[in-house]
């Protein structure tokens, strides 16, 4: 399923970067799904920001939509930015909670998931040409997050920790196999994936704990639905 225009789930630290090396023109990004505030989801927004503004072709509009606070977000990294005071472009930040938006052909469903108790994390549920991607932002194991990946096509599930390392604002492996096989996800990508998991390759450390497809996120790969 392709979404057009291109959708980014978080644009945290790192992902400017990556999406450079993939080669494809940037300024072609429609809109990018924020999960919450933190840096690791949303930092690279400021880069991408400055990046966007002396396009020989001039750009479409970006939508950035967010949970509560996303708003003063975005005014704090341009503001941190002269250049970036006035934009040649539309830009369009709207806050999200719990309803349902159109972006690209897509229905989403945001939905707020156990993350900090400094903040408001969503996770995000899309539904286009009739399949269904759930992507987890950061998250514990929680009823919304179990609710929100029912009978999911796909689901990106955070997994920050290895099995076994259980957390009080994020997964492990073993938790996120576990809450995507009670929703009946048919296929899990693990993501997330934080330098505790050292060299171990978390699809086959997770072997055996989920029943449908399992794999691992990994830098400028890409994934079917
Ligand atoms: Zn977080
Ligand atoms: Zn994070």
């Amino acid at each position: 399923v392709d979404l057009e225009p291109p959708v980014l789930l978080d644009f945290g630290s790192g992902t400017l970067h990556r999406l450079a090396r993939l080669g494809g023109p940037l300024d072609r990004i429609g809109a990018v799904l924020v999960s919450h505030l933190h840096p690791d989801h949303y930092a690279d927004l400021l880069g991408y920001l400055h990046s966007q503004l002396r396009l020989e072709e001039g750009r479409g509009p970006l939508r950035i939509y967010g949970p509560p606070g996303i708003a003063e977000a975005v005014d704090h990294l341009r503001a941190s930015t002269p250049s970036l005071a006035e934009l040649p472009f539309e830009l369009r930040v709207t806050t999200v909670h719990r309803e349902p938006f159109e972006v690209a052909g897509a229905r989403v469903t945001p939905f707020e998931v156990v993350h900090s108790k400094r903040l408001t994390a969503l996770g995000y549920r899309l539904a286009v040409g009739g399949r269904v991607l759930v992507y987890s932002g950061d998250s514990t194991v929680c009823p919304a997050l179990e609710r929100g990946c029912a009978g999911a096509d796909g689901a990106i599930l955070e997994a920050t920790f290895p099995p076994g390392r259980a957390h009080p604002s994020h997964m492990d492996g073993a938790e996120a196999c576990a809450l995507a096989g009670r929703a009946g996800v048919r296929r899990l990508l693990l993501s997330h994936l934080s330098p505790a998991w050292g060299m171990a390759d978390p699809a086959a450390a997770c072997a055996g704990l989920f029943g449908g497809e399992l794999r691992a996120a990994a830098d400028l790969a890409s994934f079917e639905l």
